[in-house]
């Protein structure tokens, strides 16, 4: 591969059996000949933002390497979402699935249809949480502020760790 570059995504479910979900989801991406899953958080479950009648999230972050461009990547994670029955019935409703660009390296995309970083990161603890497990000490490339001096600032009552949950294995 060319070109590699180390990626960020968010990953969650409200729907269905949520963990299997988001394990099938991260082996599906695995098996992409350009995306390599290198790394995955620990699981956060959390209270719906937005549309408040639905049921709680599982959230988690994976670290992959990809020779993909953003875009490439995007559409690889929004096929994944469709495979998985995801219906785009109302913005922010429950989803079985639900995967977004975080972070690709240090690049900023500002295009119709993607910006990266993800405009919301700094401002979800179910984003922050997991993305601290991996990286905390990282800096965001626009704010330049670390992600756990981010994290310190973000009211997440509704986040709590799921524990004895495992969504990858790292050889
Ligand atoms: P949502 O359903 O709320 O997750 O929004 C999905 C849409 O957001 C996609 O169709 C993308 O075009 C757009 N989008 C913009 N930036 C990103 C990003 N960094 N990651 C994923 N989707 C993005």
């Amino acid at each position: 591969m060319s070109n590699i570059i180390k990626a960020y995504l968010g990953i969650g479910a409200n729907l269905g059996d949520r963990a299997e979900t988001l394990r099938q989801a991260l082996v599906m991406l695995n098996d992409h000949d350009q995306i390599d899953v290198l790394a995955v958080s620990g699981v956060y479950e959390t209270g719906p933002v937005g549309v408040l009648d639905q049921p709680d999230f599982l959230n988690a972050t994976a670290e992959i390497e990809t020779s993909l461009d953003g875009k490439a990547l995007l559409d690889v994670l929004l096929e994944t979402e469709l495979h998985f029955g995801r219906k785009r019935i109302k913005k922010w409703g429950p989803r079985v699935l639900d995967l977004d660009i975080l972070l690709y390296g240090l690049v900023l995309i500002d295009e119709p249809g993607l910006n990266v970083p993800h405009p919301y990161l700094h401002l979800r603890g179910f984003v922050l949480h997991p993305l601290c497990d991996l990286i905390p000490d990282a800096i965001h490339p626009t704010l330049e502020r670390s992600f756990r001096s981010l994290l310190d600032e973000v009211d997440d009552g509704a986040v709590h760790r799921v524990d004895n949950l495992m969504l990858w294995h790292t050889h």
